[in-house]
């Protein structure tokens, strides 16, 4: 039996071109006890292969993180499948507006400690008792009470390209850390104030909810299905559209847009632009902003540096990595001194 990726990305992308069917891009995660990840893994890749799907799946003790693409035809043969696992059955699906042939090109479903590296201790309160579940039309109501604050809980890249009108947008790298700023800031109005948050696909927001109703918080609202969700809402019935500029996704699109605001300038020059990209010279990756000149102008690099390095030969860049760590990509996603524009 098959349990693991056999084609490379590269004759992945081929196949795809080569069908040219639809697929459709989507994600779902649920909080549930699994006692054996490991198996649970291997059935949904034994079943998902199968039904050629791709994407990036987490399994955990906890419960299933899963970013995916099924091919159109085959969707409801997957629904069927995911519905007969119990603690997935009518589980909400979040599809993105944005249809990419080729948002992921392997499947790979990973067992790990937790579906989120939210690094919250589990003991210390209860994940169940969490915040009421809105959609986009009460979202909306909630926005327009005055008696209401906003709260975007992802990271500062994200909601530097796009967020909700109003929100309070911390300046933080990881999701734990806003937890505690959020709070102090609202410390005088854990009974009295409608707290109100959101995050990418709501996932993030489960969690935090609960954190917050745990620490004395009494009117705690989460955005059901998260901002992928209320875009697809906002769409379907017409609704008012508060969410301005880009919406942060972690497939290879990056974003998609879901107003035609541009919030955010190049790191570089400055000027309005909301377009990420990973710096090119391999060994530094730094997540940044960057203008179509001056991608060009940097040769897709993040700095002098940087795009001199870039430039030596391939096993000249190989040499120079050596016992050196990647420290951008994981400390420092989406900051660095060399970023003239980024606040
Ligand atoms: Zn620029
Ligand atoms: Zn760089």
């Amino acid at each position: 039996m098959q349990l693991y990726n056999k084609l490379s990305a590269k004759e992945r992308a081929a196949m795809i071109e080569e069908a040219g069917e639809d697929r459709l891009t989507l994600s779902f995660y649920a909080y549930a006890k699994i006692g054996n990840p490991q198996l649970f893994r291997n059935h949904l890749f034994v079943a998902w292969d199968q039904m050629d799907v791709l994407g990036r799946i987490y399994v955990a003790h906890e419960g299933i993180n899963a970013q995916l693409s099924v091919p159109a035809k085959r969707f409801a043969e997957f629904k069927e499948f995911i519905d007969n696992i119990y603690f997935l059955k009518d589980v909400r699906l979040n599809i993105a507006i944005e249809h990419d042939l080729k948002s992921f090109l392997k499947l790979k479903v990973k067992v790990r400690k937790k579906i989120v590296a939210d690094g919250l201790n589990d003991d210390t309160f209860d994940v169940t008792n969490k915040g009421v579940h809105v959609d986009a039309k009460k979202f909306n109501e909630l926005l327009d009470d005055p008696n209401t604050v906003l709260v975007d809980m992802r990271n500062h890249y994200e909601s530097e390209i796009g967020h909700f009108q109003g929100a309070i947008t911390p300046d933080v790298d990881t999701f734990r850390d806003s937890l505690p700023i959020i709070e102090e800031d609202l410390k005088d109005h854990k009974e009295d104030k409608n707290l109100v948050m959101y995050c990418t696909g709501g996932i993030r927001c489960e969690k935090a909810s609960a954190y917050y109703k745990h620490r004395g918080f009494k009117n705690v609202y989460q955005l059901e299905g998260g901002i992928i969700e209320y875009a697809r809402q906002v769409d379907n019935l017409k609704l008012d559209n508060k969410f301005i500029g880009k919406n942060f996704v972690f497939d290879h699109r990056r974003s998609e847009r879901i107003s035609e605001d541009v919030i955010s300038h190049c790191h570089q020059c400055g000027k309005p632009c909301d377009t990420h990209v990973n710096c090119a010279n391999e060994a530094c990756h730094l997540l940044f902003i960057q203008c179509e000149e001056c991608a060009k102008a940097m040769d897709n690099c993040c700095s002098a540096d940087c795009k001199e390095i870039a430039a030596l030969p391939y096993e000249e860049q190989k040499a120079l990595r050596k016992g050196k760590g990647n420290s951008n990509k994981i400390f420092k996603k989406g900051r660095s001194e060399v970023l003239k524009y980024k606040q």
